[in-house]
């Protein structure tokens, strides 16, 4: 399958690793919007909200303990950072690899 995050996953295209663990994989972006821009994978090809499954259930929820983790490491829970999934064309996804921005650095404006 063509795809630049299993790339990535895979190391068959370099990153800045963040953070691994059996399940997920996180790296810089490499167009930043914010002083701190970390995208945060799971290892298993989803495509985006719109395909997660029951059976992801679990996965999700590793998702969310991950960032709070990659968070913490990244030194951002104090003062506090954006997650942020985009899907599908009106909400400007353009890898179709389902991410999670964390966005911090910054006091970041209003979404939308
Ligand atoms: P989306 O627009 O789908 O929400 O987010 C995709 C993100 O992936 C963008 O912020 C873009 O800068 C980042 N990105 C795309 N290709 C690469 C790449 O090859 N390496 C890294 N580190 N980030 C990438
Ligand atoms: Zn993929």
């Amino acid at each position: 399958m063509d795809c630049i995050f299993c790339k990535i996953i895979k190391g068959e295209i370099p990153s800045k690793k963040v953070y691994e663990d059996e399940n997920l994989y996180a790296f810089y972006d490499i167009e930043p919007t914010a002083p701190t821009h970390v995208l945060v994978v799971p290892k298993k090809h989803i495509a985006s909200i719109l395909d997660i499954t029951p059976d992801d259930a679990p996965l999700m929820g590793k998702i969310m303990l991950g960032i709070k983790k990659i968070a913490k490491q990244l030194g951002l829970s104090e003062d506090g950072f954006r997650v942020v999934t985009n899907t599908g064309p009106y909400g400007g996804q353009t890898v179709f690899h389902i991410h999670f921005h964390i966005l911090g650095g910054q006091m970041l404006g209003k979404m939308g």
